[in-house]
């Protein structure tokens, strides 16, 4: 597994299909797999830009990574976004002989993110939805890296502020020498 952190609108979703394109693997973003399942009162949830309960992920997560790893590795996109979920990715990912072999870290100013997310327009990208966006990540998420980093697992860190298909060299670059 290759996992994707940033805060929305750092481009995790456009880099994370680039790496998968360029390796040839599948790429799941939890975003995504959210939108297309859930609904009601959790939908509402996520369209304010809150995060969902880790177990309402595992609920979505678990089988879609049980069947997407029998075919090989796999880009991981929106999850883990806290440390519990963190650690469950270690756990599956030793369970199904797939483990975390990297982390890819795209870093942005919260103005960067802002800008890009009010030019988008989807429901969640309001300015109150972005800021609260915006405070979830450095709360929850971002913890998640330095926690990484100490059980060991390559971080790879990335400015997400340029071209994108440059960003995209400095990625594929840098995960060669940990996909085989
Ligand atoms: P994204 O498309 O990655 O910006 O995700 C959109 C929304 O889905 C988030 O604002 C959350 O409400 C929800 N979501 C996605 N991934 C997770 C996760 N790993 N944990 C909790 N909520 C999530």
């Amino acid at each position: 597994m290759i996992v994707f952190i940033g805060v929305a609108g750092a481009g995790k979703s456009v880099q994370g299909k680039l790496l998968a394109d360029h390796f040839g693997l599948p790429w799941i973003s939890t975003g995504e797999l959210l939108r297309m399942f859930i609904a009601g009162e959790r939908r509402q949830r996520m369209l304010k830009g809150e995060l969902l309960k880790d177990e309402e992920l595992y609920e979505v997560i678990d089988p879609m990574l049980k069947v997407v790893c029998k075919y090989g590795e796999l880009v991981l996109d929106g999850f883990p976004r806290t440390i519990p979920q963190a650690n469950w990715l270690v756990e599956l990912g030793e369970e199904i002989k797939h483990p975390i072999r990297c982390i890819i870290h795209l870093e942005a100013s919260e103005e960067i993110v802002k800008k890009r997310l009010l030019a988008r327009g989807r429901p969640d990208d309001t300015e109150e939805g972005i800021s609260e966006r915006f405070r979830e990540y450095e709360k929850n998420t971002k913890p998640i890296i330095y926690h990484y980093e100490e059980l060991g697992i390559p971080v790879i860190h990335v400015s997400a502020e340029g071209k994108e298909s440059e960003i995209s060299e400095k990625i594929i670059t840098q995960v060669k020498s940990y996909v085989s």
